[in-house]
């Protein structure tokens, strides 16, 4: 069915926290453009991936792979070095800096991983400062920030603090993007955006990893769906194949 050979793979990953297995066994494969979208009740180890994908905690078993190579356990900053980036359920926007300085930290991944590396290492040439500053105007015109360009993160409503940590997260150039809770708390007009700003990621090739509760938002943008119950993989496959799923319906949707 998959026409690309897989960028990511998930290799049979469990993970324990002490006597908690909070991932029992899950592998996944992710291909160019694919979307990927992660469902389960709360508890059921959606962020714990995400946080073995970026290197956040090791892994108790099993092996991640991205373009060919093996990153289990490696550092979060080689991790995104690689170009897999991730968002936060809670923004790590910088408050104090404008809603432009914090987009103009998501490009300087290019260069420097860290923050304080990309401080350090500020000497970049002119044209290069005007590329980056190209693209934050085109990614704050996506996202309906430009009106927002000169406010600081730390003000803004906590809708638009999202959409600002997910577009940092895509000026970061990345290979691999991992969502988690994207969506949570925005308003319908803000979903819109979102969505666009996802739909131009996956039209670049670039794979997605999308966790999400909305459930028509997840369902109207993934390639794939998988739903985890307490760390376990209750189902993988296409979105018309989960709403006919009888354990999903009981374990999940709830009808
Ligand atoms: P979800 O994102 O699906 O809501 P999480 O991945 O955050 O779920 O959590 C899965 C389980 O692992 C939960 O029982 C949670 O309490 C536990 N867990 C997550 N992170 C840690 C941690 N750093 N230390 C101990 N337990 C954790
Ligand atoms: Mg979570």
């Amino acid at each position: 069915k998959k026409s690309f050979s897989p960028i990511l793979n998930v290799k049979e990953v469990v993970k324990d926290f002490g006597g908690l297995r909070a991932l029992n066994d899950v592998t996944i494969s992710l291909s160019k453009g694919q979307i990927l979208g992660l469902i389960g009740p709360n508890g059921s180890g959606k962020s714990t991936l995400v946080n073995l994908i970026s290197g956040v905690y090791p892994v108790s078993k099993g092996e991640i792979h991205f373009n060919g190579k093996d990153i289990t356990n490696m550092a979060t900053h080689s991790i995104a070095r690689y170009g897999i980036i991730r968002t936060f359920q809670d923004p790590h926007n910088v408050p104090t800096m404008t809603v432009k300085e914090n987009l103009l930290l998501g490009t300087h991944r290019l260069f420097k991983s860290s923050l304080l590396a990309c401080t350090l290492n500020a000497n970049h040439s002119l044209r290069e400062e005007e590329q980056m500053l190209t693209r934050v105007t085109e990614i704050m015109e996506l996202c309906d920030l430009t009106d927002y360009a000169d406010e600081l993160a730390g003000n803004l409503p906590y809708g638009m603090q999202r959409m600002v940590e997910v577009a940092r997260a895509i000026l970061a150039e990345p290979q691999l993007l991992l969502l988690d809770e994207p969506a949570a708390g925005l308003s319908e007009g803000e979903l819109e955006e979102l969505n666009r700003l996802i739909r131009y990621v996956k039209n670049q090739g670039i794979p997605v990893i999308l966790i999400d509760h909305h459930m028509d938002f997840v369902t109207g943008l993934v390639d794939e769906i998988l739903v985890l119950e307490s760390g376990g993989v209750i189902y993988s496959g296409s979105v018309e194949g989960m709403q006919k799923d009888h354990h999903v319906i009981r374990a999940y949707l709830g009808v």
